[in-house]
């Protein structure tokens, strides 16, 4: 087509008649743009142009007030025709919108790949988005479970219109610059690429008398409660989801999911490992070497713990259940208690004293030693 300063006929571009029906020229335009379709003539310009020009005139013709205009004013009915600026993006001046292509080349691509239709047909209605909300629990509190209720500000389907987006009940027209499709085809090269209606955002309508209390959102702002369950034994990390408590769909779309995030502070001296507690107790050199009875303070009141004769700094003691309850099942774990010797900082003269007499008992080799050295410690007690 470059160069012609006569454009022909959109009629004859399509091989029919100023009288054929819709039907007869949507199929005739099939067939030629099947024929013509750049993946099937890769590298053929003039296959190329046939087909931009065959894709020109359907768009007019397939569009009955269109139709009507060009068979009024010919070609002068679209300003010039060629170059004028278009929305629909075909480089090389296709001057129609590409309205229901995006159908006939789901169809034209169903049938050349043996695919189901290439092209998603335009679903209205889109899914909300999905929503989070940050909670921060005490330590205690993920470990046992807690319940609070909770205030999310969300989109839901508006009452006075039903979530249509409409007022009075009317229905949403169809898109202008899709038809409906929900999305617009582009050349590009010898691909054509489909893309969301940047009009219409992918709906395939558009609202013509906007509900007022939604301005045709069809979703209106509100604020919720929810009671969140945090069950016993979560952890820092942990998601909870609430399916369908996010942010309400668009033109009766599912509404999208809320996520709590579970953030747990930490303990003053408990620490996780999985459901394990882990914690440091302090002993004195003569509680660890006579060996002693402990009070340990546990999530859940006190525990026993006995510390035997001669235990040595580092060693850890296992006391059963008083852990994490485990998620979504029985059964607890445990807390492991490291037993420290403190060396003591301030002695007074007596303590002195008594640990010189002591020391001049128990005499041990300072010689360096890599491995074992504990195990010779304790040979000297026993
Ligand atoms: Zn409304």
């Amino acid at each position: 087509m470059a160069g012609a300063t006569v454009k022909a006929d959109y009629y004859e571009i399509l091989q029919v008649t100023k009288t054929s029906s819709d039907s007869e020229i949507k199929t005739a335009y099939r067939k030629l743009a099947m024929q013509f379709h750049p993946d099937r003539n890769p590298g053929d310009h003039t296959a190329e142009e046939k087909f931009k020009e065959c894709s020109e005139a359907y768009g007019v013709l397939s569009d009955p007030q269109k139709r009507a205009a060009y068979d009024r004013y010919g070609h002068d009915a679209f300003g010039g025709g060629r170059g004028a600026p278009q929305g629909g993006g075909f480089p090389g001046g296709f001057s129609g919108d590409p309205q229901d292509l995006g159908d006939i080349f789901g169809d034209i691509f169903g049938e050349m790949f043996g695919g189901g239709g290439g092209a998603r047909k335009g679903s209205r209605a889109q899914r909300g988005r999905d929503l989070r909300y940050d909670m921060t629990l005490e330590f205690e509190e993920a470990v046992f479970g807690k319940e609070q209720d909770i205030r999310i500000k969300r989109s839901e389907a508006c009452d006075d219109c039903n979530g249509t987006g409409s007022a009075n009940g009317k229905q949403p027209a169809t898109c202008s610059q899709c038809r409906g499709a929900g999305q617009v085809r582009y050349q590009q090269g010898f691909f054509s690429v489909a893309r969301a209606c940047p009009k219409c955002e992918g709906s395939g309508v558009t609202i013509t008398d906007p509900c007022k209390t939604c301005h045709g959102e069809s979703r209106v702002q509100r604020e919720h409660t929810i009671t969140v369950k945090v069950p016993a034994g979560v952890e820092d990390g942990t998601r909870i989801r609430y399916q369908g408590e996010g942010e309400a769909g668009k033109l009766g779309g599912p509404s999208g999911d809320l996520y709590v995030v579970l953030s747990v502070k930490a303990h003053k001296f408990f620490q996780r490992d999985g459901d394990d507690l882990h914690c440091v107790v302090p002993v004195s050199f003569p509680q660890a070497a006579l060996g002693d009875e402990l009070e340990i303070e546990t999530l859940e009141g006190s525990a026993l713990l006995k510390v035997p004769e001669g235990t040595q700094s580092g060693k850890t003691f296992r006391i059963k259940s008083k852990g994490v309850p485990h998620l979504n099942s029985h059964g607890k774990g445990d807390l492991i208690v490291e037993v420290r010797v403190q060396t003591p900082g301030k002695l007074s003269k007596q303590q002195k004293e008594l640990l010189r007499q002591l020391a001049d008992t128990m005499k041990v080799d300072n010689a360096p030693t890599s491995h074992g050295i504990m195990d010779r410690v304790k040979d000297i007690f026993s």
